[in-house]
């Protein structure tokens, strides 16, 4: 069994500065153009980066203030790895279907696999966030409009995933970016992925951000390559 990477695209300008912050909190909360020059995504750049060193392959979700320019779509920076939408404004299936077409037609020709939920129930981020998380009723839209809602947000790895329909659905993750990512930690999860699929949870922001972050991402990596635990999406 292996490793799955889920990115969450949280921030479109970063978080690692003051004015990264600013710019990130006015693209959610009004609209900033993605001006690539001024750091639009260059977090997630930087992940990727990485990543690619590491021949790793993940899914990675975007809000529809953090979708990605339009020299990305037609370049190859994001060539094997899989799309998703990270919805927000989840208040019916009809605001949740508004901005799957959204990001569909920011994203064509590339294509969106499955989709995620921005934000665990607790503040509301950003002017179109709805901010309840509440799985049941995204399982039912996904067999409804046939795309997976293949991770679920619990910070939990006990939890096995689950079949319906032809999809599956993942409903906990290992969030790295929390500060029990220690040694031990990590070393559970690889341990567990030697049983099972494993999700890992990143915010691109906070590998740039926050150094523990970082380092946990990088130990973890070279870990799972030690101990032959490979990177796969579904
Ligand atoms: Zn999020």
């Amino acid at each position: 069994m292996s490793l799955v990477l889920r990115i969450d695209v949280d921030k479109s300008y970063g978080r690692a500065t003051f004015i990264q912050k600013v710019a990130s909190k006015i693209a959610e909360s009004y609209w900033l153009p993605s001006i690539e020059s001024l750091g639009y995504l260059h977090d997630l750049k930087a992940f990727l980066l990485f990543l690619s060193e590491e021949d790793i392959k993940a899914h990675i979700y975007f809000r529809i203030c953090s979708l990605p320019p339009q020299s990305w779509i037609e370049g190859n920076i994001l060539e094997g790895h899989k799309l998703g939408l990270h919805a927000e404004d989840t208040r019916n299936i009809d605001t949740f279907k508004n901005e799957l077409d959204d990001a569909r037609k920011h994203l064509n020709p590339m294509n969106i696999s499955s989709f995620t939920k921005h934000g665990s129930g607790n503040w509301k981020s950003g002017r179109n966030h709805y901010p309840p998380y509440e799985p049941d009723k995204y399982l039912h839209w996904a067999e409804e409009l046939e795309i997976p809602f293949l991770f679920g947000n619990k910070e939990d790895i006990n939890e096995p995933s689950a079949s319906y329909g032809e999809y599956k659905h993942f409903p906990g993750a290992f969030w790295i970016d929390r500060p029990y990512t220690d040694y031990s930690a990590l070393q559970q999860v690889v341990n567990q992925a030697k049983e099972d699929d494993v999700v890992v949870l990143i915010h691109c922001a906070d590998f740039l951000a926050i150094e523990q972050v970082e380092k946990g991402m990088r130990q973890l990596v070279s870990m799972a390559r030690q101990q032959n635990v490979s990177w796969i999406t579904h």
